[in-house]
């Protein structure tokens, strides 16, 4: 039996859940960490998540009964670069133990979000003597593998490789990343529990096409949507190089959801291909999308595509078919999970533009948006409901205590 009220200290010490989504390093972990904590909440239990200051948020805010962000300074200027913050942790972790002995609290275990939190909760564990859980959310020996991007420093492969020797358990997203734990940092089999992510459904709900294109005023070409944050990972410059390639009667519009200043340099590549390929005017770009909006975007688009070279899950996916649009994904991540039968999407082998454009075209051509097919969607999606998942992760929260008390 679980303790009552379970009380959890998470670490997303590079990201604060309450910042904008679809920005620099602000996307999918962000939205997990507040849809896990409030289910966790909802079932009795209390979490603390801690995370660094920054400009738009500072102290404690308790944002649902029993579910704090505690922002923690980091010892010197606050806005300093996503790997910087390593010269910081020793900061940040005697803050943590000064806000916990301040409100006399004693957690029960530490969940980890990232490498950088993880290195965190592996030095807290010994400290306050209690299971420590992590979640990667994305390996930096996978993304060297693939060799899109800037290249991940040595440190972060030599973390992640401490962190799951160390780690009471790890929560891997998809079996892919488990064997990928396994293949490139020696986790032990036995700690891994494989735990996708999930949707909510009360935000991400099917609205009619017409309404939602009225409401966004847009007109009745064919809209290909891509929401998520912008870089190179996401194969972005692929779907651009498809869309001249696609057969289609009525003419196709991209709309990108997602990006702001902090991507400046990878937005001005992709309006300048969007110029070389002369489909700029064929392509929007909207900049982010608050995500209680975001169902207007899903609910507007004939397809969503999701071209990565690399996701740790993607749940734009889930979102997408919650809203009732089909998806054309490359074969990352859950897609293999996600995506059932050719109703709900396609995977296509890689981000080719060929591939992503006959796909695309597929669903495009045949009239796909019937009700029957709206359901089906959105019934995929609602296996993935945040309550399944928080019950999947409590079960991993009682194994690392049941473990702790055995080897005492
Ligand atoms: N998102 C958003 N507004 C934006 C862009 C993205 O709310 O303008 C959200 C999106 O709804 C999703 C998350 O950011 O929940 C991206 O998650 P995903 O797992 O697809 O990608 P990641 O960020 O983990 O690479």
């Amino acid at each position: 039996m679980l303790p009552q009220p379970l009380k959890i200290a998470m670490i997303s010490v590079h990201s604060c859940p309450l910042g904008k989504l679809g920005s620099r390093d602000t996307g999918g972990m962000n939205v997990y960490i507040k849809e896990l904590a409030h289910e966790l909440s909802q079932k009795g239990n209390m979490v603390d998540i801690y995370t660094r200051t920054e400009p738009e948020h500072g102290g404690v805010i308790e944002i649902a009964d029993n579910i704090r962000v505690i922002h923690l300074g980091l010892g010197s200027d606050d806005e300093i670069p996503k790997l910087a913050i390593y010269a910081y942790l020793q900061y940040f972790i005697c803050g943590m133990e000064n806000f916990r002995k301040s409100r006399d609290i004693n957690y029960h275990l530490i969940h980890s979000h990232y490498w950088l939190s993880g290195l965190i909760g592996k030095q807290l564990k010994s400290w306050w003597n209690i299971p420590h859980l992590c979640m990667f959310h994305t390996l930096g020996a996978i993304k060297n593998s693939i060799g899109i991007g800037e290249d991940e420093p040595e440190l972060r492969i030599e973390s992640e490789r401490d962190i799951v020797q160390e780690a009471d358990r790890i929560i891997a997203a998809t079996e892919r990343e488990s064997q990928e734990l396994i293949a490139y940092y020696g986790a032990p089999a036995h700690k891994i529990g494989v735990i996708p992510c999930g949707v909510n459904t009360k935000i991400f709900n099917h609205i009619d096409k017409y309404s939602a294109r009225q409401r966004l005023g847009l007109d009745h070409e064919n809209i290909i949507l891509f929401v998520g944050r912008i870089e190179p990972l996401k194969g972005l410059r692929r779907i651009l190089e498809a869309l001249p390639l696609m057969k289609t009667e009525k003419p196709s519009r991209l709309m990108i959801v997602g990006g702001d200043e902090h991507n400046k340099d990878e937005l001005a590549i992709l309006r300048t291909m969007s110029q070389e390929l002369r489909i700029e005017d064929r392509v929007t770009f909207i900049g982010s999308v608050a995500h209680d909006t975001l169902p207007l975007f899903y609910g507007s688009a004939d397809v969503c595509v999701i071209p990565s070279y690399y996701e740790s899950f993607g749940m734009v996916a889930l979102e997408s078919l919650a809203c009732g649009t089909p998806i054309v994904a490359t074969d990352v991540g859950g897609m293999r999970n996600i995506i059932s039968s050719k109703e709900v999407g396609y995977i296509v082998d890689n981000n080719s533009p060929h591939q992503l454009a006959s796909r695309i075209s597929d669903i495009l051509s045949i009239n796909g948006n019937s009700k029957k097919n709206t359901i089906l969607r959105r019934e995929r999606a609602q296996k993935f409901s945040w309550s399944n998942i928080a019950d999947r992760v409590l079960a991993q929260y009682q194994n690392a205590l049941e473990h702790e008390i055995v080897s005492l």
